[in-house]
This record gives C-alpha cells, sequence and structure tokens, in this order.
C-alpha cells in the first residue's frame, strides 16, 4: 500500500526557496536534523517515566550518523519517539505552526536567513538543501507498524508501510552532486562539533571497517560547573537553545540553593524573535528534572512580559513523574518562578547604567518589558525603574523615570512645584512631539513623556504614582496651564459666536468646541474631557473593532491669540459670510485631527479646498 501526497502550498514555497535561493551555510541542515534526533529521544524518555512497558523496549540513546561516500548518502537515525502515518502528514509535509509563512516573508525581507529556518519550526526541510532525494524510515514506540517517507523536495511525498526492527527514525539523504563534500568524515567531525557539541545524547559517526567515534561531549551544560564552560560553549547552547544565532545579550547561569534547589541556564538574545507580539507565543523555557527533559510548554515558569528570556531550568526537587496537571498548581514552581524573575531583574540592574548596552536589550524587548508593570504587581516599581522612555527633553535619547523626575524637581509650575510625570501617547514619536497639546507644556518647560506603545495606555494606569509622583496623561493634568499674553486676541464675543456656530456645525463630531489659553502656534487642537479614554487609546480599541468612536468626550480648542482664528472670528459676526466660515471650520477640524494622528472623515473635500487656497495664495 502506498500513499502519494503532495505537500501543502506553504511547503512548497518554502522547499522552492531552500532548494533554489539559500546557498550559504548549508551545513545548518545537519544541526537541524541531529535537533530533531535530540528531541525524539527528549521526548521517548519522557513518556517513557509513565509508561514503563515502552520503556523496556527504549535501549540507551544515541544518534548515529552514518557517511556513505561511495553512493553519496548520509544518513542520520536515533532511537527516539519515532513518528506513525499521521505524524509524519502532519509533521512533514503540512505546517500547522504559522512558521513557513513567516520565514518564507523573513527571507524575502533580509535575504538569506537560512540561518533561523530552526527558529521557525521547519528545520526538517533544511534536508532539502543539500539532498535531491529525503529517505525516511520510521517506527513510532509502543506501535507495531513501521512507515517509509520519500521525496524529492519537489512535488510531494509517498508514504508506504515498511519494516524496522525498533522504534525510533533512520533519516536516509541521497546528496546532491556539490554536497558529496558531507561525506567526508574529518568535516563532519568539524559540523558536529561546532554546531551540536552539547547535545546531550551520544552522537555518534559510524565509520564501517573503522567503528564508531562519538563526537560530542554532550553532557548537559547547565549541571556542569561555570568553571568548566567556555563562553564558546555557553554561545553555541544558546543557538541550540534559542534557535536563534546571534550572540546572547545576557547569560546567566545559577544555582539556587535553599529550600527549593534548582538550576537556571538563561539568555536573553540581542534581537526580537518575530513573533514576540504574537498571540500565540509561548515562553522560552525548558523544564528538566534531573537532567530529564519535561516540558517546554511549562507557562508557569516564566511570565508573559518575560517571554523573550530563553534557556532551562533543572530542578531535582519536582517529582519526575509530575504530570502537566501537577504543573499548573505547583507552589514550588510558582517559587522558581519569582527566584529566578528576582535574579533576571537583578541583573538588568546590572546593565542598566551603560547606556548604549542597556539600549541593545531595550529596543529589542522594551515594548514587552513594559507590559511587566501591568502584569507583575511584587515587581513593577523596579520594572517601572528599568524601563526606559522617549521625552520631550531630547526625541533622540531615553530616560529613565528616575531622571525625569530629578529634572523635574527643578521645575515650579505657577507658586507650585511639579509634583506629576506627564505622558502623552500616539502612534508615532515625532508626530507626538508636535502636538499641540503640548505647547503649554513646552511654554512652562514641563518635561512630557512621549508614549507611543500600546501597553503604554495601561500600565500608565496601572501604577498611579512613581516616588511621590502622581503618574498623568496630560489631558488630566490638573495644573495651570494658561499662558500669560499681551498678543492681540480674538474678542470675547466673537470667539463666543464662533463656537457656537462650530458647535453646531460638529455636533456629531467632538462633545464641544471651547477656547483655550493653552495654545501658542496652533489655531486648533482636539482634546478630551479630564479623566476620559485617550485619543490614542480609543483609536486602538476602535482598529480592534471593540469600540466606536467616543465622540461625545472630544473637545476642539481654538486658540484666540492665533491670526487665523482672530480673523475668522471677526468673520463669523456678520451673517453673510456664514458659508466661507463652516467652510475653514471644516479644515481647521481637519487639521486639528492631521495634528493628533487621527484620520480625516472626507480627505477629498480637504484636498481640493487646500489646494484651491494654495492657488489663491500663489495668485
Ligand atoms: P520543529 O523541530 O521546530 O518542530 P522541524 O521542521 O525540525 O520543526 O520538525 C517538524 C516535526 O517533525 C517535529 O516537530 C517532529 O514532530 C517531527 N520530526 C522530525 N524529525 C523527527 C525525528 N527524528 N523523530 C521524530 N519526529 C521527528
Ligand atoms: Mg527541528
Amino acid at each position: 500500500m502506498s500513499d502519494k501526497m503532495n505537500f501543502q502550498a506553504e511547503v512548497g514555497k518554502l522547499l522552492d526557496i531552500v532548494v533554489n535561493s539559500l546557498y550559504s551555510e548549508r551545513q545548518i541542515f545537519l544541526r537541524e536534523l541531529i535537533s530533531n534526533a535530540s528531541d525524539a529521544c527528549d521526548k521517548l524518555k519522557y513518556l517513557a517515566l509513565t509508561h514503563p512497558d515502552i520503556a523496556k523496549s527504549a535501549g540507551e540513546f544515541k544518534i548515529a550518523i552514518t557517511p556513505d561516500a561511495k553512493n553519496a548518502t548520509l544518513k542520520i537515525a536515533d532511537n527516539g519517539i519515532g513518528m506513525n502515518k499521521e505524524d509524519l502528514i502532519n509533521h512533514l509535509g503540512t505546517i500547522a505552526k504559522s512558521g513557513t509563512a513567516e520565514f518564507v516573508k523573513n527571507v524575502k525581507d533580509n535575504g538569506s536567513a537560512v540561518d533561523l529556518i530552526g527558529q521557525f519550526g521547519v528545520g526538517f526541510y533544511s534536508a532539502f538543501m543539500v539532498a535531491s532525494k529525503v529517505e525516511i524510515l520510521t517506527k513510532k514506540a509502543g506501535e507495531d507498524n513501521a512507515w517509509s517517507w520519500e521525496s524529492d523536495g519537489v512535488s510531494g511525498f509517498e508514504i508506504k508501510e515498511a519494516k524496522k526492527e525498533s522504534n525510533g527514525t533512520e533519516i536516509t539523504l541521497y546528496l546532491k552532486d556539490e554536497d558529496k563534500n558531507f561525506t567526508d568524515t574529518i568535516y563532519l567531525r568539524h559540523i558536529i562539533r561546532t554546531y551540536s557539541d552539547h547535545i546531550d545524547y551520544p552522537i555518534v559517526l559510524c565509520l564501517g571497517e573503522a567503528g564508531e567515534e562519538t563526537v560530542n561531549s554532550g553532557s548537559a551544560l547547565w549541571a556542569r560547573h561555570k568553571s568548566e564552560i567556555t563562553s564558546d560553549q555557553y554561545k553555541e547552547f544558546y543557538h541550540h537553545i534559542s534557535k536563534n544565532f546571534d550572540d546572547p545579550w545576557l547569560t546567566l547561569h545559577f544555582k539556587a540553593e535553599g529550600n527549593i534547589e534548582y538550576t537556571g541556564l538563561l539568555y536573553i538574545p540581542s534581537s526580537a524573535p518575530y513573533d514576540l507580539f504574537q498571540p500565540d507565543v509561548k515562553n522560552g523555557l525548558k523544564l528538566y528534572v534531573n537532567k530529564v527533559f519535561i516540558s517546554d510548554k511549562v507557562e508557569e515558569l516564566m511570565p508573559h512580559y518575560l517571554r523573550f528570556v530563553k534557556g532551562v531550568i533543572d530542578s531535582s526537587d519536582l517529582p519526575l513523574n509530575i504530570s502537566r496537571e501537577m504543573l499548573q498548581h505547583s507552589a514550588l514552581l510558582e517559587k522558581i518562578k519569582s527566584g529566578t524573575v528576582k535574579r533576571l531583574l537583578k541583573e538588568l540592574q546590572k546593565r542598566v547604567e551603560n547606556y548604549d548596552d542597556y539600549l541593545i536589550f531595550w529596543q529589542a524587548f522594551g515594548a514587552a518589558f513594559k507590559e511587566g508593570i501591568y502584569e507583575d504587581f511584587t515587581n513593577r516599581e523596579e520594572i517601572a525603574a528599568l524601563s526606559r522612555f522617549i521625552s520631550t527633553k531630547d526625541l533622540e535619547k531615553y530616560t529613565s523615570l528616575d531622571e525625569y523626575i530629578e529634572r523635574a524637581k527643578n521645575v515650579k509650575i505657577g507658586e507650585n512645584e511639579q509634583k506629576a510625570i506627564y505622558y502623552i501617547t500616539g502612534d508615532d514619536v515625532k508626530v507626538l512631539a508636535n502636538n499641540p497639546q503640548l505647547e503649554a507644556f513646552k511654554a512652562k518647560g514641563i518635561e512630557v513623556l512621549l508614549l507611543t506603545d500600546p501597553i503604554d495606555e495601561f500600565w500608565t494606569q496601572t501604577l498611579p504614582n512613581y516616588k511621590g509622583f502622581a503618574i498623568q496623561h496630560i489631558a488630566n493634568a490638573d495644573i495651570d496651564l494658561n499662558i500669560e499674553r499681551k498678543d492681540d486676541k480674538a474678542g470675547d464675543g466673537e470667539m463666543e459666536k464662533l463656537c457656537s456656530i462650530m458647535n453646531e456645525l460638529f455636533k456629531n463630531e467632538v462633545g464641544k468646541v471651547t477656547t483655550t489659553e493653552k495654545l501658542t502656534n496652533s489655531p486648533v487642537s482636539l482634546n478630551v474631557e479630564q479623566g476620559q479614554m485617550s485619543i490614542h487609546l480609543e483609536r486602538l480599541m476602535r482598529n480592534h473593532q471593540q469600540q466606536t468612536a467616543f465622540a461625545s468626550t472630544r473637545i476642539l480648542e481654538l486658540n484666540p491669540y492665533h491670526p487665523l482664528i482672530i480673523k475668522l472670528a471677526a468673520m463669523a459676526m456678520e451673517e453673510n459670510n456664514r458659508p466661507k466660515v463652516i467652510e475653514i471650520s471644516k479644515i481647521l477640524l481637519d487639521q486639528a485631527k492631521i495634528a493628533e494622528g487621527e484620520s480625516i472623515s472626507d480627505p477629498a473635500f480637504y484636498v481640493a479646498k487646500l489646494s484651491d487656497y494654495i492657488l489663491k495664495a500663489m495668485a
């Protein structure tokens, strides 16, 4: 019996890239296949904990590499969990994860990114970089049937029933002419030591008559003493565990002793992964009990805001046969988590004073890390202290809340001292920096944080103050923002008239139109009532279609000192100017929206009118 199937379209696209456009670093296919073999051994080892009958059939784990120069083949065999027919179809032919599409996009955006192939959960396909045909013979532990899978990596694959004595998987690569060097034993030894030295199972090179040779040093790296580990070994292990190929920004290896004993080997990468903000992203830790791999899906091991931390936690205090349900409610795990978080925060504290160094971390992970202010009640002050922000002081340089407070101590607002950390939220720093609502703050020398990450709307709500300073959106600032001036100003009666015309005209667009003393340069600006949702948050929610606009809480503010408003207010007094006043008012509302970063309701109107006015100005 044989089944011929086509690759899922996505896989086809991926294979096309792998085979036709990735020429460099072809040797990484071996790392990927060895990594899969090691995963397969991990899985069987774990299964054997609860199914001793299966354990009997599982021998000493090992990964065997057999080169055959004469026939130009390379075989990678493991005695791990193996695959049945469903596994073969589901894992090697279709892709459940969104990995492929992301990988294809990444290759398009960044040129060759073959290095990252494992990170996207599609490492197996790298075999087709060097092989014109791949054959798999596999038998799942505990099952009777064995299967073969065969593919040229182009059209599809064929699955047949097959014969195999023991559980595990054998992958035979029929090497392309230009890749025959992968049967060279010196070269193979070199690749394995470079990329897979730390693999916890013996990787054995089978040399025919010359016998077998274990190539890797292979013991759980984290279990060794620090002094016995070189920085290259740390780095290589990081590459393995994170599937990243940059240098880690932070390496933290520790042993916690006392009530609970556990070892951690943790890394923070130096760049963000593609899925940092995808809803289904999981934390990057693997849990071991006495060097036995338990799971890489223990959400309780690390809080979500630290999901970018990669590494291993190994505790001998957890029972070996711990079930996933037990893991979910384990007080022990809770303690391990809080201890680990404390250690990580302490490491960040050591690095935070070096601006350029910390910037690497902050730019990669700051937006996720800040979620901790919102999520981690116990540590929120410390996380806030470790957070960095752009402010009106310097658009190019990050500041801390403590530095902000130091500067704020010298600021007087009228008779009073500055008592709050002010912020404004929006999509983009440059747009925010020019928001008319900041004019009064600039005039009074008050610094304002310019916050552009969605999470900023939320942590600012959960941390009402920091070191005695309230954290306030500028719309909620209860300070006197009026600017005293002797400039020309529109008359009160005229302003009243203009406001009433606009109030009627915009009754569906804004809650009210008022005169303000807070603007210096702009004729108009959008604001919200104190205590209301910020315009930016409202926009975020609208984009997620959770809410419609709360037009009723908006305020359109007019600057009575601006020549344009002075003229317009005078015009408003004459009944026959009405059509012109209405037209200009509409343009002004659009301007206020644009300055805020909002989209305008009738761009065609705005563009046409603006062109008219430009033409008149040129005449
Ligand atoms: P990933 O390893 O990130 O899941 P891969 O493309 O490397 O992605 O492998 C896909 C899947 O194929 C694996 O998750 C596993 O289920 C299966 N697989 C690959 N190689 C083996 C193997 N040697 N033994 C058992 N299963 C394997
Ligand atoms: Mg893999």
